[in-house]
């Protein structure tokens, strides 16, 4: 029957929302994935602390100076950062230095192919600087669509012990 493909034309219309950072809220009765499907039509991954996709690094005086240190973290996750009463800490014991080295394997092998196209909630205002805008550009940006050196390294025949994008300088194409 011909008369099918009318029908699926007419579903795709919400395909093509753009996600987007939404703020929780302690009101009563607030609903995340109502608020959300309001906003644009889309689903809502709560991205606040103490989750996996929580900031790890807290604040004293510059929000925005935890936010690019978390940009960093998700970008190769051997950087280190200064650690002062003033400065920026890690939070608890949300990532442990030893997972702090597969943080950024795992986010993008794992963490951000499960929040791609899906609006992402935090405390933050609108407005002011968030980790979500962090991992909405990762998410859904170019980035992952990078490909990655596999087996067949056709250089020196050299034998590669961690496929590690932190021992290739060459791999720094980042925005
Ligand atoms: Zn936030």
């Amino acid at each position: 029957m011909p008369t099918t493909q009318g029908r699926e034309t007419a579903a795709i219309g919400q395909a093509e929302a753009k996600p987007v950072r939404l703020q929780l809220s302690r009101k009563k009765g607030f609903d995340l994935q109502a608020h959300s499907r309001a906003v644009n039509g889309l689903p809502a991954v709560s991205v606040a602390r103490p989750g996996i996709l929580g900031n790890p690094f807290v604040h004293a005086t510059d929000p925005a100076q935890a936010v690019e240190a978390f940009d960093r973290l998700c970008r190769g996750g051997t950087q280190s950062f200064q650690c002062s009463p003033d400065g920026l800490h890690f939070a608890g014991s949300i990532h442990a230095n030893a997972l702090h080295w597969a943080w950024s394997e795992w986010l993008r092998d794992h963490g951000l192919p499960a929040i791609r196209g899906k609006n992402l909630a935090c405390w933050c205002a609108v407005g002011s600087p968030c980790h979500a805008d962090v991992l909405l550009r990762l998410a859904n940006g170019p980035v992952c669509d990078d490909p990655l050196p596999t087996g067949a390294d056709a250089g020196e025949g050299r034998h590669a012990l961690a496929p590690s994008a932190s021992s290739n300088p060459t791999a720094a194409r980042e925005h």
